[in-house]
């Protein structure tokens, strides 16, 4: 293919392409877990190549194969590596930047809850340490960087008060100090935002979410350069975390029409943000495309073609005693811990994402009492801005 080709025709045409030998439109699930060794594989593999034949189901495989080029197409990266939760994918980036299993992380405040677990209940016991900093805040980074930090991990927006980050100051900042940088791009997508061409050194995903796109397939990927990449795969093989053939297929099935979902998803984001702002049950709606927002001129900068993504949150005047009967006044929206799916969902960050913190915690992560988070999917955004001025109004 002669690049460059837009986002829309690599979604549908990136990495295998039928052929008169193997003329499906639509791939074949392989789910061969052991592959025929024949002279050509011999001589790759006694040459300590056991990456580019086919020799058995958790060193590579090619439903994975197939979904992770098109992924690294969508990304820009040299390459994408797959794995069977985004958690999984997490785990081997951080033990790519430290194979030894010690080394001092600046994480941002503003993350997943998950990443947060995995390094204090389980990679801190084995000598990975984390320095906190508030990722709108630069001195906050350079007193972590200053503390010895070798990688800065940040989401490009945020959970759940979709705080975006300006990257390419983050990166600025990680390589003078000497540190890589690596982004949880999840909630953004390459549809709206690609963190590698504002200085990220390496992404993740968790492609559960909008990458696979329909709320059926637990799925997590590193992209990056070439060499990075090939150490993260060796990790994978010895640890075993590929992503099944099955789940593959799915993957790279939803691939073809992520650019149409996504940008299905930020336009109804955006008519819910600008409808819950007019309401006097709502004391403050999170969403870096509304012009007042504290983010929408960062946003601008680094997020693409006017998009601002398909996540929002907002603050009941009700406070936290209202936020469980306002989801359960839903017709349409569902109260489930996801995102990125064709269907919408809600969440209530106190009682899930972030539960155990105290207020004025939940305040130093950006969202304060009566929070919603709410995870657009593709449905018309009149209908949906209907359901919650609905249940406002209901209540
Ligand atoms: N990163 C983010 C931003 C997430 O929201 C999640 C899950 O919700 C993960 C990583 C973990 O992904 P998975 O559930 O696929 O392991």
């Amino acid at each position: 293919m002669t690049p460059p080709l837009h986002f829309s025709t690599l979604a549908v045409h990136a990495g295998r392409r039928p052929t008169p030998e193997d003329p499906d439109l639509s791939p074949p699930i392989r789910r061969a877990t052991t592959f025929l060794q024949h002279p050509a594989v011999h001589e790759l593999t006694d040459a300590g190549d056991w990456e580019t034949p086919l020799v058995y189901s958790r060193y590579g495989a090619p439903n994975a194969a197939d979904a992770e080029e098109v992924l690294a197409a969508l990304e820009g990266a040299e390459r994408a590596v797959l794995f069977a939760s985004g958690m999984a994918a997490i785990h081997a980036m951080l033990m790519h930047v430290f194979p030894d299993g010690r080394g001092r992380i600046a994480l941002a405040r503003q993350i997943y809850g998950g990443t947060t677990a995995l390094l204090s209940k389980a990679l801190t016991s084995l000598g990975f340490e984390v320095s906190l900093f508030d990722v709108r805040d630069t001195a906050d980074l350079t007193a972590a960087l200053d503390e010895g930090a070798g990688l800065v991990h940040v989401e490009g927006i945020s959970n759940p008060a979709v705080a975006v980050a300006d990257l390419p100051r983050l990166a600025d900042q990680a390589h003078r100090a000497g540190a890589l940088l690596s982004v949880d791009s999840t909630f953004a997508t390459p549809v709206v935002q690609r963190p590698l061409e504002h200085g990220a050194d390496l992404v993740v995903h968790s492609a559960t979410k909008a990458l696979a796109g329909h709320s059926d397939v637990t799925a997590g990927v590193v992209l990056g350069s070439a060499a990075r990449m090939e150490s993260v795969a060796g990790y994978r093989k010895l640890t075993g975390a590929i992503l099944d053939p099955a789940a593959a297929w799915l993957l790279r099935r939803s691939l073809s029409t992520l650019g149409l979902r996504v940008a299905a998803q930020c336009r109804a984001a955006s008519a819910l943000a600008q409808a819950l702002k007019e309401r006097a049950e709502v004391t403050r709606v999170h969403y870096p495309g509304l012009a007042d927002d504290p983010g929408h001129g960062l946003a601008s900068r680094v997020l693409e073609g006017g998009l601002y993504g398909s996540m929002l949150a907002f603050e009941l005047a009700a406070g936290d005693e209202g936020t469980r009967a306002f989801v359960s006044r839903l017709q349409l929206a569902v109260d489930a811990p996801s995102l990125g799916g064709v269907e919408t969902l809600v969440s209530i960050p106190h009682l899930m994402s972030h539960t155990g913190l105290s207020e004025a915690e939940r305040l130093g992560v950006g969202f304060g009492p009566g929070c919603i988070r709410v995870a657009c999917g593709i449905e018309h955004p009149e209908d949906l801005v209907a359901d919650f001025v609905g249940a406002l109004g209901a209540g």
